[in-house]
């Protein structure tokens, strides 16, 4: 049994049987088998050098031959390796003599003959070390394909491991069979982590070595409320994991009995819970836990899971769809916020050297006209159906503003020309996630009808914290007094112009920031839709003078390690249940 300790990003516990998906680009590590998977893996080996000689020979027979043939002739070579009998049998001897995956097979064969190669002194046979990490990756790709597309086809349950995993590639899992996430890479915030809750599968992050230490099929427990990953567990933490379990389903049950009541605290101050979605079809379940509308719309996704580009009618359905659950409740959409973590570098023809800083959000829609138009002009036409507002990511500047807004006159105008109905008052707001627009909060206001605090981003910008990078987890912290004292002044400056006032960010999710919010002055929340019974609850246990010393009592903190502390000690003196 090995304990292994990393974040936990969405609560739950699960134990299943581990599937391991490896990386291509990462050394593939020893993962051993049982005897009786054997001859399975000997079977996938055999198909991934089929489907590669069926793959280069198409290339080969598509070459053009002007290239004086030297395409053609390094094909050529590649094809004669890959029908080499003895290299298979290479492979499959060593699957079968040292029960190993069939990944780890082909890496570690090809590695070794790669290896001898480089070491001859003739410089035509050492160059040939290149060709075989090029059939290495070749017949990696075949047999990780093959198992990306087994996890949507999932017969039976399994715990999910992989050293990264995309937002898109978890938010197609089937919930029914994956039953927990463990990977070595991210963080609370990164997105991945965020769709992991939103589906409500248990998951832990930032586990560093994790892939490296577990066998194919191994049983793992995924605890995703303290954040460990337990590698073959004996009998006794398997039960008393499964006790664990039992407690953690009994403690939602009860929390989602409170659904039909209010969000007020217990001196009657009414706070607004709204949910935040990645596809309509979570719309339902915003609903189901009690929220009372959609506080941020994450509409990149319709472009995360498409090879093309969504059409304008497709932008329409998803908003006719969300906008139905809640009819005459809000339902914030916010314009595509891709780059990043999202989309833009895998399609890039040069990725970005610091995609973080580099185009993403408004700044890509303002690059992307074309596209930001379609979105928009589909946005106004579902405006009608309900209370449909738009907001834009990843303001920095009034400037940005301004283009934006412009951009949205444009499209309304055109819309009126062709005499299509839309919501001619509908509310514009931002998101504040960057410290520029924290601190001219005062000026941009004055142009928009709310602001929605985005504290993922904005804690990653202004501590220079990557919010995916597991290597510097520990100094991402929302607690942090410099992150507090830009959302204070914040909320500070919408309330002087008057402007609604949201919290979007993961900040609102975790149940020991409700008390500092709440007393910061924060009245609408909107966060993932799991989590809503819960900080309802803690709000409906608090009252708004315990709120407010405790803002004043962190307020006045100037280290972040006090200020957790003190959080989390609040908190656990209102919900001992739940911490
Ligand atoms: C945020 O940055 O806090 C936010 C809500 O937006 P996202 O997580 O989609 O970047
Ligand atoms: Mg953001």
């Amino acid at each position: 049994m090995e304990i292994k300790k990393g974040i936990a990003v969405s609560p739950g516990i699960a134990i299943a049987k581990a599937l391991v998906i490896d990386a291509e680009d990462y050394r593939i590590p020893r993962r051993s088998i049982k005897p009786s998977q054997r001859m399975m893996e000997i079977r996938r080996a055999r198909n991934a050098f089929k489907d590669a000689v069926g793959e280069l020979t198409r290339l080969e027979a598509i070459q053009d031959e002007t290239e004086e043939g030297k395409i053609k002739d390094i094909f050529a070579v590649h094809l004669r390796f890959l029908r080499d009998r003895s290299l298979r049998k290479k492979i499959t001897d060593l699957v079968h003599s040292q029960s190993v995956t069939a990944e780890y097979a082909v890496s570690a064969t090809l590695r070794e003959i790669a290896a001898h190669f480089s070491k001859v002194k003739d410089a035509y046979i050492s160059e040939r070390a290149a060709d075989i990490y090029d059939i290495e990756r070749r017949l990696l790709k075949q047999l990780l394909g093959k198992k990306r597309e087994d996890v949507e086809h999932l017969t039976e349950e399994v715990a999910v491991v992989a050293r990264e995993l995309s937002p898109t590639q978890t938010a197609g899992f089937n919930k029914e069979f994956v039953k927990g996430l463990a990977t070595d890479a991210g963080g609370r915030t990164s997105h991945t982590a965020i769709v992991a809750r939103s589906l409500g599968i248990p998951a832990v992050m930032a586990l560093e070595n994790l892939t490296d230490d577990i066998g194919e099929a191994d049983l793992v427990i995924i605890d995703g409320n303290r954040g460990i990953v337990i590698v073959k567990p004996d009998e006794q933490t398997i039960r008393q994991y499964q006790e664990y379990e039992r407690e953690f389903v009994e403690l939602e049950h009860k929390l989602d009995a409170i659904k039909e009541k209010p969000a007020v605290t217990r001196d009657g101050v009414k706070i607004t819970l709204l949910g935040n979605i990645e596809f309509p079809e979570e719309a339902e379940s915003v609903l189901q836990k009690g929220g009372e509308g959609i506080g941020l719309y994450r509409t990149e996704f319709l472009y995360l899971n498409t090879t093309s580009e969504p059409t304008e009618d497709d932008h329409y359905q998803a908003y006719a769809e969300t906008v139905g659950v809640f009819k005459h409740r809000p339902v914030i959409i916010r314009t595509v916020d891709l780059g990043a973590d999202k989309y833009t570098q895998s399609k890039r023809f040069a990725p970005e050297p610091n995609p973080f800083l580099g185009l993403r959000s408004i700044r890509f829609c303002l690059q992307n006209l074309m596209m930001f138009k379609t979105q928009l002009h589909a946005i106004l036409r579902a405006s009608v159906l309900g209370e449909v507002k738009i907001m834009f990511p990843l303001v920095t500047s009034l400037q940005e503003l301004m283009q934006a807004k412009l951009i949205l006159r444009d499209v309304m105008e055109d819309l009126d020309e062709e005499s299509i109905a839309y919501n001619k008052n509908i509310h514009v707001g931002i998101m504040i996630e960057t410290p520029s627009a924290a601190l001219t909060a005062a000026t941009l206001a004055r142009d928009v009808d709310f602001f929605s605090i985005g504290t993922n981003d904005l804690t990653q910008y202004t501590l220079a914290v990557d919010r995916g990078n597991e290597l510097v987890s520990t100094l991402y912290s929302s607690a942090d007094p410099a992150v507090l004292r830009l959302i204070r002044t914040v909320i500070q400056d919408a309330h002087k112009a008057q402007i609604d006032l949201h919290v979007c960010g993961e900040m609102a999710s975790e149940p020991e920031y409700i008390m500092l919010l709440l007393g910061m002055g924060v009245r609408t929340m909107s966060l993932a839709p799991p989590m809503i019974p819960e900080i309802k609850q803690i709000i409906r246990s608090v009252t708004m003078e315990d709120c407010n010393n405790v803002a004043r009592k962190i307020l006045g903190m100037n280290s972040e390690r006090q200020i957790s502390n003190y959080l989390r000690d609040a908190a656990r003196k209102v919900l001992p249940e739940v911490f």
